[in-house]
């Protein structure tokens, strides 16, 4: 009993008509049957009609008594005043269909989304109803999650930035990469920018504002995924981060193209709206270059790029919801991509050797020898890096052609690091000091010890990935130990201890 209140108390799900699928919201005022099944005015007054031969038997002249499913349903009656005349078809995926445990009920989209008129389906003249399947679905709940409802506009201006504020809430948690902070916040603003003005925009002077999806080119950990997390934190835009090397063409083993807009509407609480202002980041974008093979052409880079074409430059795509590939049992809805921002990351292996390369062809000839060595110590040639680059690369000429903005970042020094281990709002130091301060401890690094500490991640050749797993390593003892001894007052992390030749320096309170 309790549980039923709980379910009856559940306000962000509405129940589903068991005949039809229909949610509350759509069919109206719906009957309790037991075993928790709900059937709509709408169904039960087509069940009575075909009953009596089409129509004949007007449900509201019937007394409650007189139909076997009714008895005890008090306020039935008005639901039938409110029948309506022309039911309208559930929208697909208001919600997602689900069952007493959570898991989809997808019978339920599927029968709506061919355009019938629900009710009329699997209705035949009298037996309508399969006995041995209202028997199973007793005790089976169904319910959908309601819409949700936004407050509000879709993007907040105020919290569109112009510019040099982005770049200066982007400096409060990335350490370093100006020229990509820079590069990003003039896109990024750009792009929301248009999408407010939207109807404002006057394109009778033939003048189309387009978008401009993003390219970045940065070794791993270097910040890539990290200020693209933290764009959407600012902007409250939703975010989908996927890898390209999951993605293959439709009917292939791997997920659809079309699941990174899967992934987006999920992360907008299946708002259609929302998700299509959102932004879609696909990383190691680098593994589907096309591969310089003689053995002839390398298809499945090749076609995911192709696939996601049309993704990019805009476009209206049915997306599967709740899952990574279309199939009958999926649910489909449309989303228009024209204002998702794409960006794009990779680390791009050996595009400087193109980059070197290429830059020594171009300079004139006779000097060879002389410029052999010139670009080898460039630790920034991937600031020169053009389209012919990545075309060479194996990226194809028409996707290129749909990220427009590339921008490219640098590998982190050990001191970028140490300042990434310090500075940002969340730092992981800070956050471990935190976490002691709860035992009124206090945590103390020593720079050698920090410096120490970046050595080890960069043999990982991990980048800033590396730090948290390395800090996580060297803490486990200290966040142990601590609790056991109310007298420590302050623990100093050294450079002996980080390099495993001593242990921390203690010192008591008081
Ligand atoms: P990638 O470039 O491979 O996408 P990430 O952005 O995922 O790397 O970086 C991994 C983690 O390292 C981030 O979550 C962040 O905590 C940290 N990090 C990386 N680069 C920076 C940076 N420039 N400033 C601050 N933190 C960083």
């Amino acid at each position: 009993m309790a549980e039923e209140k709980e379910f009856q108390d559940n306000n962000d799900r509405e129940n589903v008509c068991y005949m039809c699928h229909r949610s509350e919201s759509k069919a109206g005022r719906m009957l309790k049957m037991p075993g928790n099944l709900h059937v709509c005015v709408d169904c039960l007054q087509r069940t009575v009609d075909s009953f009596g031969n089409g129509g004949a038997f007007d449900m509201s002249n019937l007394g409650l008594s007189g139909f076997p499913f009714l008895g005890g349903a008090g306020d039935m009656m008005q639901g039938m005043q409110d029948l309506p005349q022309d039911t309208e078809q559930q929208e697909v995926l208001t919600g997602e269909v689900v069952n007493e445990d959570g898991t989809p009920v997808v019978e339920a989209e599927e029968e709506t989304k061919e355009g019938e008129d629900a009710p009329k389906r699997g209705m035949p003249n009298i037996s309508f109803i399969n006995l041995a399947d209202l028997q199973q679905g007793f005790g089976r709940r169904q319910q959908v999650k309601k819409k949700p409802k936004r407050t509000g506009p879709l993007i907040d201006p105020d919290k569109v930035l112009p510019p040099h504020k982005l770049k200066e809430k982007l400096d409060e948690y990335v350490i370093g990469q100006e020229k990509a902070k820079k590069a990003i916040s003039v896109a990024v603003y750009n792009h929301y920018k248009r999408i407010i003005a939207g109807e404002r925009l006057d394109n009778s002077d033939g003048v189309q504002i387009e978008k401009s999806n993003l390219l970045m080119i940065g070794p791993t950990g270097c910040g890539k995924t990290y200020i693209v997390q933290t764009l959407a934190k600012l902007l409250d835009v939703p975010l989908a981060i996927t890898d390209a090397t999951s993605l293959t063409e439709a009917g292939y083993i791997g997920d659809d193209i079309e699941s990174v807009l899967s992934k987006l509407l999920a992360a907008a609480d299946n708002d259609v709206e929302r998700a299509e202002i959102g932004i879609v980041f696909i990383d190691e974008i680098d593994k589907i270059a096309k591969k310089n093979s003689n053995r002839g052409r390398d298809v499945s880079g090749e076609s995911v790029q192709q696939g996601l074409l049309k993704l990019l430059e805009g476009s209206e795509v049915e997306v599967p919801v709740g899952a990574s590939s279309k199939n009958a049992m999926v649910p489909l809805t449309t989303i228009n991509t024209k204002n998702i921002l794409f960006i794009c990351g990779g680390a791009f292996p050996e595009l400087e050797d193109i980059i070197k390369e290429r830059m020594r062809e171009n300079t004139s000839m006779g000097f060879n020898a002389d410029l052999k060595d010139k670009y080898d110590d460039d630790e920034n040639i991937l600031d020169n890096v053009e389209s012919e680059d990545l075309r060479r690369f194996g990226l194809i000429p028409e996707f290129l052609g749909r990220l427009p903005i590339v921008v490219t970042l640098q590998n982190l020094t050990s001191e970028m690091m140490v300042s990434v281990l310090k500075e940002p709002k969340n730092a992981i130091l800070k956050q471990y000091q935190k976490l002691l301060e709860l035992d009124e401890v206090k945590l103390e690094f020593e720079d050698d010890a920090l410096l120490a500490l970046t050595k080890r991640a960069e043999k990982r050749k991990i980048g800033a990935r590396g730090l948290r797993s390395i800090i996580e390593e060297i803490m486990l003892d200290i966040m142990y130990e601590i609790p056991k001894d109310d007298s420590i007052g302050t623990v100093i992390i050294t450079k002996d201890y980080i390099e495993n030749n001593g242990a921390p320096r203690i010192e008591l309170r008081g």
